[in-house]
């Protein structure tokens, strides 16, 4: 018998069996989500050509010298520049260029003074007004002003976007500002997924006595397009090793970068997970010194990674968040995404056996505290506690119970 490997050496001993998937192009109208193969090196300065910040006009700051609301500067406007234009002409001394926001420094010109500082502001009245002959400008700005420099945000040859990045809608904006149309990303890991029991029938068939639907599979499949993967559901194989052979071939056969069932790891008389997994493949381990979730086992199955995770829902969530979650993510080639971890108070008194306990808890922010409290009834059959849970709290192996006010890590799910 092996000895119960503890949460931390299992998801250890896990990793080193993943590697990134192979790259694969993708448009960049499909790529929020996805996962950068390389490091994206900016070709371009940006902004690519000094403009303006304001709409007003470009000036030389020189001229302005000593401007003021009761002396002000009159300048020849020489040139009208809206966004998308160059300017015909340079600006000379003792003249200006009507400018827009986002259009190009004149040549000359070395700062803007913004329409409001002039006689030409016209609250109420913006549109199509023609540019004047002269305009009077009541204040003196420096060199620069209300210009942005060429490569301010951005300088060619920069990276701008590291290798394992998911990208997000910023990530995206950014590519399109560089003229990128095909991102380098990782292909989505394929995720075969079976259920097994005898109990089990699929979620479209009504329920006979003594059976349930198959909720884990669907549970499952969620979180693994949630964690960019690509879900490959291949049905229920009841209680006879030969149908969870059946299937564990038809998985292997699927092209899948993992694995994953649930439930016959245990050691009831009619678990045969363990057994079948054995014979065509290679058992790592298939306990873990944790709760919910004990019988759960790592090997793979002829040459794919194979996670059997428990068959109790809230064990099947937490194997699949404390064990196949990191395995994908690497297989995904992510460099970050692991759930934001933080310290929370309890506020009630809690007991646990002594495994590393995961618990479902409602954490609120309180007076900038973040508080937590356990949902519902911790049964591991029990879905809604983690339905109206935000959080797993992790209760430290070898803790057997925490009064309220401890302290204790939890692992957030989405937004406070
Ligand atoms: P087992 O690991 O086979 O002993 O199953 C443990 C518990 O999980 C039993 O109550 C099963 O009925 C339940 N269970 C197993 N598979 C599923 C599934 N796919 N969906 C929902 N519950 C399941
Ligand atoms: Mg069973």
């Amino acid at each position: 018998v092996q000895p119960l490997l503890s949460v931390a050496e299992a998801r250890q001993l896990l990793l080193e069996r993943f590697s990134p998937v192979e790259a694969e192009p993708i448009s960049l109208g499909q790529a929020a989500g996805r996962v950068l193969a390389r490091a994206i090196v900016s070709e371009l300065d940006l902004p690519l050509f000094a403009n303006s910040s304001m709409d007003g006009f470009a000036v030389r700051a020189a001229d302005l010298h000593g401007a003021a609301a009761g002396r002000p500067v009159q300048l020849r406007v020489v040139a009208d520049v809206p966004a998308g234009q160059l300017s015909p002409v340079p600006v000379g001394g003792g003249e200006a260029a009507r400018i827009m926001t986002g259009a190009p420094l004149p040549a000359g010109a070395d700062a803007v003074i913004p329409v409001e500082d002039t006689d030409q502001y016209r609250p109420g009245n913006l549109t199509a007004v023609p540019a004047p002959g002269n305009v009077r400008v009541f204040r003196a700005v420096g060199e620069g002003a209300y210009v942005r420099p060429r490569g301010q945000d951005v300088r060619a040859g920069e990276v701008v976007l590291t290798t394992g990045a998911r990208l997000r809608p910023q990530d995206v904006g950014l590519l399109a500002m560089l003229g990128i149309t095909e991102v380098p990303v990782y292909r989505r890991p394929r995720v075969a997924m079976l259920s097994t029991g005898d109990e089990l029938l699929p979620v479209d068939i009504p329920l006979l006595p003594g059976k349930i639907h198959d909720s884990n599979a669907h549970m499952l499949s969620a979180a693994v397009i949630q964690d960019g993967g690509e879900a490959v559901y291949l049905g229920i194989a009841p209680d006879r090793e030969e149908a969870v052979e059946a299937l564990l071939e038809q998985a292997a056969d699927s092209q899948a970068d993992l694995i994953i069932s649930s439930a016959g790891v245990s050691v009831g008389a009619f678990d045969f997970v363990r057994s079948v997994v054995e014979r065509r493949g290679r058992l790592e381990f298939w306990r873990v010194n944790m709760r919910p979730g004990k019988p759960l086992a790592f090997g793979r199955y002829r040459q794919i990674p194979f996670i059997g995770l428990p068959g109790n829902p809230v064990s099947a969530f937490v194997g699949y968040e404390v064990f196949v979650r990191p395995g994908l993510l690497k297989l995904a080639g992510r460099e970050e995404g692991a759930r934001p971890a933080v310290r929370v108070t309890l506020d009630e008194a809690l007991e646990s056996d002594g495994r590393e306990s995961y618990l479902r808890a409602v954490i609120r922010l309180e007076n900038g505290r973040r508080s937590a409290s356990l949902t519902g009834h911790q049964g591991s059959g029990n879905l809604l506690s983690l339905v109206q849970a935000n959080a797993l709290l992790i209760i430290p192996s070898g803790v057997k119970s925490l009064p309220a006010g401890a302290e204790v890590e939890a692992w957030l799910f989405g937004e406070l």
